[in-house]
């Protein structure tokens, strides 16, 4: 059963589950999952259309993610892949410059990472069409090049104790997404920049940016 966006109840993100993202950003690596979320409206397909994103505060880094989806209710002992119907990627957008400055005076993300377009979504992947969890992996594309590599098995924290966590200490519902973090290799994006998403060996999602 394909998703649409209109069924996504709650869109939670992971924060540093990648080493070498942590060290690229200078930060160190978490004890436990540090968990953000993002409004709905942040929500955009990655449907090969043009993506606008105001551009007056500072540099936009891209972080390509795995987006897991949640197809049951969570109870306690389920496994991962009960729970995951179905997964997508997409792009955590970020202000970078902004993000560093609330970090720095002890203030919340949300207007470095929940603003309008923040968080891109390829279309949903059925996983009982796919390798096992563990051994997915991903790249972003830009302009044609490969700028970032993912694998589940890199993860600081494993899906199993992100859902877990999350559904612990926030819930865990039926429709929710998790967006899984980030690996090494952000930057920033310019106008006109090509985004596409590749699954394995399939290209799942395609955004064109628009600084507006
Ligand atoms: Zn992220």
């Amino acid at each position: 059963m394909q998703q649409s966006i209109a069924d996504i109840k709650h869109v939670f993100c992971v924060g540093r589950n990648y080493k070498m993202h942590a060290a690229e950003l200078g930060n160190a690596v978490p004890s436990k999952p540090i968990f953000f979320m993002k409004p709905i409206h942040a929500l955009h397909y990655m449907d090969h259309s043009e993506v606008p994103i105001r551009n007056d505060q500072g540099s936009i880094h891209y972080e390509a993610e795995l987006i897991i989806h949640i197809g049951k209710s969570y109870k306690q002992e389920m496994k991962v892949e009960q729970l995951v119907d179905q997964v997508a990627l997409g792009i955590d957008f970020t202000l970078r410059d902004l993000q560093t400055t609330l970090k720095a005076e002890g203030l919340p993300w949300l207007a470095a990472k929940g603003f309008r377009n923040s968080a891109l979504i390829s279309r949903f992947v059925p996983v009982a069409s796919l390798p096992p969890l563990n051994d997915l992996e991903f790249h972003l594309v830009k302009n044609g090049e490969k700028v970032q590599y993912g694998r589940v098995r890199d993860m600081i924290f494993s899906l199993q104790e992100i859902v877990d966590y999350c559904a612990e200490h926030y819930g865990l519902g039926i429709g929710d997404i998790i967006y899984t973090g980030t690996p090494a290799g952000v930057a920033a994006v310019a106008d006109g920049d090509q985004l596409q998403v590749q699954l394995g060996e399939q290209i799942i999602g395609a955004s064109s940016i628009k600084l507006v």
